[in-house]
């Protein structure tokens, strides 16, 4: 059977770990798969702020020999402290950084950005040694997008809208996050409003100059009317992080500036900038940073929600299938496995990748239920709208931290994770990043990389 050519559209996190997987298994190099990745980007975008890797995540980067560089790259943040207008802080909860226990900062926090180039560069080194073997490799194409895809029985035919040209593949991949243009063409524009699950919650991500009372701790402030900051730290020592968020199901304009993505970061910042002039504590300093900063993105925080995710031989991937959102802190982890578990799938069916796609899905789609679960009435629990709201919210952080019931908890949660009762606990509904067990599928355990900047 002559390789297999797959197209994989997206170039962040879950398509370059694809074609890494894809490339690892133990078929002669000319055998291999053709891999072409498209990114609509002209370079690896550098948007995004911290993303957390957690359990099973963690042992996906062990397998491609990128724990250390990962471990190398991340932000430092040692926990969250939850503080009031006058920066008084009423809860500190660290960090778990044995990577047991889910504590909402994991155990490892790192740029979006440093980590889709990381995962980028892994996979043309790979690809590389393939070519050097013989094999096909990876073929990058960057600031271009499909325009047009169809199906016959074995094959998919795209367009790409910038050059034109037109290609077939036998599989099409979209790994293109959450406003996937793969599922919209694949699937049809008209159902994506069933498919995207909008949360009520808008946030910006960027980061500013970092201040005097910035610190290795995220420090996470609220302000009446569901508006919330986080502040955290950063890779680069003289910058800090922002999540600045708002929840509000009215107010369309949060929408409309969505719908434009990159195209319209001016109107994005103006319309952040007006819902937090009055937010206090240190708005100001974060507005003036905010509008002049170039690493701005804005987006809606949505899940996406489908029956099946994938359609003769077009599948999804990442948050383009099943994103859980920013807030579940489990969007990353979740491209890892999957990206994972459907090499392996494709590489054990290569003549049947429907067939693929079903066995992927189902061992991803207990995984991808839990992490869609968030916290209880999220986001709205965790943003009040009234200033009493805010300070109830802040009185029970407070309570639960003086009462050393989270102490209790945390021990709770390490027991249950040393005596090996983790699977367990994923049975009846547990966490599922750290509890979730990442089978073993014979691809080629990579040494650990010592990453060559080019
Ligand atoms: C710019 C950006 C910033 C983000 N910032 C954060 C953050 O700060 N915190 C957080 O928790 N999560 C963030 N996310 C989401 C997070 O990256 C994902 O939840 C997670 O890492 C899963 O990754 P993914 O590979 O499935 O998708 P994504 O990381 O969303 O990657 C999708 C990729 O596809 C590309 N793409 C999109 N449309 C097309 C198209 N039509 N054709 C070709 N390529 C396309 C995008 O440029 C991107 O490189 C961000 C995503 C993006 C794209």
């Amino acid at each position: 059977m002559a390789p297999l050519k797959i197209l994989i559209v997206g170039c962040s996190i879950g398509g370059p770990t694809l074609a890494m997987f894809l490339l690892l298994s133990d078929l002669p190099a000319c055998e291999k798969p053709h891999i072409t990745i498209l990114e609509r980007s002209s370079s690896i975008r550098k948007q995004g702020q911290n993303v957390d890797i957690r359990g099973a995540g963690v042992t996906i980067i062990r397998k491609l020999g990128l724990e250390n560089v990962i471990r190398a790259s991340t932000t430092g943040e040692i926990g969250v402290q939850i503080v009031d207008a006058a920066n008084r802080v009423w809860s500190s909860n660290t960090a778990d950084k044995s990577g047991h226990v889910s504590t909402p900062t994991a155990d490892i926090e790192i740029l979006r950005g440093t980590l889709a180039d990381i995962c980028y560069r892994r996979s043309q080194s790979i690809s590389e040694e393939v070519q050097r073997a013989g094999g096909a490799g990876i073929a990058y194409m960057f600031g271009d997008h499909l325009d047009a895809l169809e199906q016959d029985g074995n094959q998919v035919h795209v367009r790409f809208a910038k050059s034109g040209k037109r290609q077939s593949f036998d599989v099409v991949v979209g790994a293109d996050g959450l406003q996937s243009g793969t599922r919209s063409l694949a699937w049809g524009a008209e159902g994506e409003k069933d498919r995207i699950k909008r949360l009520g919650m808008y946030a910006a991500f960027f980061s500013i100059p970092r201040g005097p009372t910035d610190t290795e701790w995220r420090r996470w402030y609220h302000a009446p009317g569901r508006r919330g900051i986080m502040v955290r730290p950063s890779d680069q020592k003289d910058r800090t992080t922002i999540f600045m968020s708002v929840v509000n199901e009215e107010d369309e304009r949060l929408v409309q500036v969505a719908s434009k993505g990159r195209e319209d970061v001016g109107a994005q910042k103006k319309l952040m900038a007006e819902y937090f002039q009055d937010a206090g504590w240190e708005s100001s300093r974060i507005i003036g940073g905010m509008m002049g900063t170039a690493d701005f993105y804005y987006d809606m925080i949505a899940q996406v929600k489908m029956n099946k995710w994938s359609k003769g031989r077009v599948v999804l991937l990442g948050d383009a299938g099943y994103c859980a959102s920013p807030i579940s802190g489990m969007g990353t982890t979740l491209a890892f496995t999957g990206a994972y578990t459907l090499a392996s799938a494709l590489l054990r069916n290569p003549e049947d990748p429907p067939a693929a796609f079903v066995e992927y899905e189902a061992k991803m789609r207990p995984m991808v239920g839990r992490a869609q679960k968030l916290f209880p009435g999220a986001p709205h629990s965790m943003n009040p709208q009234t200033a009493w709201g805010i300070w109830i919210l802040h009185a029970i952080f407070y309570a639960v931290k003086r009462s050393g019931l989270a102490h209790v908890l945390f021990f709770i949660a390490w027991i249950v994770s040393r005596l090996g009762l983790a699977t367990l606990l994923y049975r009846i509904g547990g966490p599922p990043a750290n509890t979730v067990q990442v089978e073993e599928y014979g691809f080629r355990q990579l040494p650990e990389w010592s990453r060559v900047e080019r």
